[in-house]
């Protein structure tokens, strides 16, 4: 297994106010790789409270600067972080799927993915527009301006390590906030490096702040702080709703991007080769740990027993194994609570009385037993008031069930209280478009798998699966801004 060969432990601190620091307490904690648990990837200062409330102090005192600074500056600094990320692209994707497990091509594609957010925003930057507006008061101009909102608070989750951080931060400081950076502790190398980036690319002192520790201590002072004016989150929803309340009960600003448990619609006449592949791609690509992962497949009756085979077939063929090898369809999950849960998953759809066509245990053969593997599963007989058709399982698991025709499968997509991807496989255009219309889900995709966004476009789950502002895109500046309205009528008009 090639990750034997790489060993380096990267020793990483906090960055407030333009400088690395360490932990008052002058604790770690450790970053290690979920398909090797015996290589520890780097180390990260324990932050807390204090850690937490300098970084708040540092943004704030660099706000005032940043804000006003030219947004042709803002841009060449994402510019040239974006740059900086190119030209490192191996190490940090290398490191990226040491800490967190994502295949390989998965990862170096979202290394990539990043770098891009930033040049994108750096478009954005000079192009954050007002509107003018006739004014009923002869001699008045009546128009609108864009003003950045201040300090915000970044907090992501580990399985999309450095797209997520970067779609946003990029737009935060694009649009002229100060930030506060709080990355999962199961891996916050990735976010860290794009942290290191913007630092390199002559981001001024204290715009960016990069803290770790833990969820709770870091992330809860940031959400409490009264400096802070918006808080963008992604992660589960658990967590998610209770930083929508606390930070929405001071009336700052709250984007909560959270889980999922997103369908694929198969209908009749749908070409079943695509369907297979969709349902792997969507159900099993990252380890199946992601927020559009496919966890429920609903297929209407008259295909669903070649439909079934096929896919099982298909899944048996997936390369499960080391991540850092350019074959590797499924890693590890990634860490040993996360397997756990998968695997309890597993025994609660069993009991539930659904069946395991295949996968589904721990892999322990050579090297896999170093880490963190579970074979892909699929179950058949998935009825919706199941566990397993209801709960998110974050992990390579996927569940079908049949639909008596379009309108029961539309009503079994929408059995659920998520609400982010949503995929329909038809020739049909009018069921396509029914589809569009009738499913609850931000992200609607037509003979495309549940997974894959791009950051041109808004996104964003409804129902328990995202609050009310979207990401990326246009979105992104719209919740990093304000309106301002302003009258003006010149003095002797
Ligand atoms: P998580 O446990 O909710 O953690 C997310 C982030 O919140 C981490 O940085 C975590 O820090 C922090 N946190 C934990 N407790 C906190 C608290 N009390 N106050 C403030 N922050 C706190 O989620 P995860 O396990 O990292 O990620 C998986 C989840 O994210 C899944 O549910 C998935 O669906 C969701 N997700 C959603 C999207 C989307 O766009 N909708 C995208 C990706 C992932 P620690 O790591 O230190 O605990």
């Amino acid at each position: 297994m090639s990750a034997r060969a790489v060993q380096t432990t990267r020793e990483c601190l906090h960055l407030i106010g333009g400088r690395w620091v360490p932990s008052a307490s002058g604790q770690t904690f450790e970053d290690r790789n979920p398909a090797n648990a015996a290589d520890v990837v780097a180390t990260f200062p324990v932050g807390g409270r204090e850690e937490a409330t300098a970084a708040v102090e540092a943004a704030a005192a660099a706000y005032p600067a940043w804000s006003h600074e030219a947004p042709n500056r803002r841009a060449a600094v994402l510019l040239r972080a974006a740059a900086v990320l190119r030209g490192r692209l191996e190490e940090v994707t290398r490191d990226f799927v040491r800490e967190e497990g994502k295949p390989i091509t998965e990862a170096r594609a979202e290394v990539l993915r990043a770098a891009e957010v930033l040049e994108y925003f750096a478009g954005e930057a000079p192009r954050m527009s007002g509107e003018t507006l006739p004014s009923s008061r002869p001699g008045v101009f009546l128009y609108t301006l864009r003003r950045p909102l201040g300090v915000v608070g970044v907090i992501t989750p580990w399985n999309f390590p450095i797209a997520i951080p970067a779609w946003k931060i990029a737009p935060a400081l694009a649009c002229g906030n100060t930030v506060v950076f709080k990355p999962a502790s199961q891996a916050p190398l990735s976010g860290w490096y794009l942290a290191q980036a913007l630092h390199e690319a002559g981001l001024p002192a204290g715009v960016l702040n990069l803290v770790t520790g833990p969820g709770g201590a870091v992330g809860g002072t940031i959400i409490d702080h009264p400096a802070v004016r918006a808080i963008s989150f992604t992660g589960s929803t658990e967590i998610g709703t209770r930083v929508y309340q606390a930070g929405s009960q001071r009336t700052a600003r709250v984007q909560c991007e959270m889980g999922g448990k997103n369908p694929l619609v198969v209908l009749a006449d749908a070409d079943l080769d695509l369907a297979v592949r969709l349902a792997v791609e969507g159900a099993f690509s990252g380890t199946g740990q992601k927020c559009t992962a496919t966890s429920r497949v609903i297929v209407e009756r008259p295909v669903h027993d070649a439909f079934l085979r096929r896919l099982v077939e298909a899944t048996r063929a997936l390369v499960v194994g080391d991540p850092l090898d350019e074959r590797t369809f499924v890693g590890p999950t990634v860490d040993e609570a996360q397997m756990a849960k998968v695997l309890e998953y597993v025994e609660i759809g069993r009991r539930e009385g659904a069946e395991l066509l295949c996968g589904g245990t721990r892999l322990t053969e050579g090297d896999l037993g170093r880490g963190y593997f579970v074979a892909p599963a699929v179950f058949a007989g998935v009825r919706p008031e199941m566990r397993i058709a209801r709960e998110e399982i974050f992990g390579p698991v996927v569940g079908v069930m049949p639909a008596e025709d379009f309108d029961d499968a539309v009503a079994l997509a929408n059995q659920t209280q998520f609400g982010l991807s949503a995929s329909i496989v038809t020739g049909s255009l009018a069921r396509a478009h029914a589809f569009t219309e009738r499913v609850e889900a931000g992200l609607v995709m037509v003979n495309l798998p549940t997974v894959g966004v791009e950051y041109q476009a808004p996104f964003g789950g409804t129902k328990a699966s995202g609050t009310a502002f979207k990401e990326q895109g246009k979105a992104a500046v719209e919740f990093y801004t304000e309106t301002r309205t302003v009258a003006l009528r010149p003095a002797g008009a």
